[in-house]
């Protein structure tokens, strides 16, 4: 039986996540764990679930609730009768996703396409390859969103597949947050090497924050170690923290750029022959 693809969404009529209209598919598991991430729901592909409070009958220990996890029980959001508790995700077969994605058809000829993101799509690429040689064969435009922290072995199924490639740099994690990405690393250098090899075309972006300006030279340094001369970069912003709040996720506020500290950013970075553009996302 194939294995099923688990995600956590699909959003049409997008427009920043690639050439033209795209629609895009956000995929469940992530090596990372970004505490500025946007999609928390992603992270863990085997957990998570939404807690709806208002939706709660019983916060209190009763009969019917003993076993509810809120109460220290075993059972979650299956059990609850009240709906209470909401998955982060469905499990699709190739044929679902595929038929989904087609309702869109018209606009991936107008140069659309479809975009995987996460999460991580990388970690999931046994399970899209089938989905992967249809849509290319069917002449769809692919575009991966990625950090490249995923098994070479992963990168390398697909790699043939995908013709744009958006490659969210993770330069300011080693900065400022103390979390052991050592591993992953190591895939990212490999998979980056290759990557540029192939001659597709390749963005990459970054997500900036107050916190990484005294770092700037720092990351200047690995910007030029990996031959990167142009970046987008994406002013942070703390809209996920309702999803925080609802997964029971501890929540990390950061400070976005203002106006000048964004050009003092874009300046610094031109002045050691780096490109950039601020996208307002
Ligand atoms: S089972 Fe549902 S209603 Fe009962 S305590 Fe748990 S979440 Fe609340
Ligand atoms: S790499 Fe992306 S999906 Fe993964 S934790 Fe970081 S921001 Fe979230």
């Amino acid at each position: 039986m194939a294995t099923k693809i688990r995600v956590t969404a699909i959003q049409r009529l997008c427009v920043n996540d690639g050439p033209g209209v795209r629609t895009v598919v956000f995929l469940k598991g992530c090596y990372l764990q970004c505490p500025w991430c946007c999609n928390p729901e992603a992270i863990h592909y085997d957990k998570d679930e939404y807690f709806d409070k208002g939706k709660c009958k019983y916060p209190e220990k009763n009969l019917i609730c003993k076993n509810c996890e809120l109460h220290e029980g075993q059972s979650s959001q299956d059990l609850c009768p009240f709906g209470a508790f909401e998955k982060t995700y469905k499990d699709y077969t190739d044929d679902e996703i595929y038929a989904l994605l087609m309702r869109d058809e018209n606009l991936y000829k107008d140069g659309g396409g479809v975009t995987f993101s996460g999460g991580e799509p990388l970690l999931q690429a046994k399970a899209l390859l089938p989905l992967l040689i249809r849509l290319n064969n069917n002449g769809i435009h692919i575009t991966f969103e990625t950090t490249l922290y995923a098994p070479t072995e992963h990168y390398l199924l697909v790699k043939d597949y995908v013709d744009y490639w958006l490659v969210d740099l993770k330069f300011q994690f080693g900065f400022i947050v103390n979390h052991d990405y050592t591993i992953g690393t190591q895939f990212f250098e490999n998979n980056l090497r290759d990557l540029q090899s192939l001659g597709k075309c390749v963005v990459y972006r970054m997500v900036v924050m107050e916190e990484m300006l005294n770092h700037s030279q720092s990351i200047i340094k690995c910007l030029r170690e990996h031959n990167i001369d142009v970046i987008e970069l994406l002013n942070y912003h703390g809209l996920a923290q309702s999803k925080y709040k609802e997964l029971g996720i501890v929540f990390t506020n950061f400070n976005a750029l203002n106006a000048s500290r964004k050009a003092l950013f874009v300046e610094t970075l031109k002045m050691a022959g780096v490109k950039s553009v601020m996208l307002q996302l």
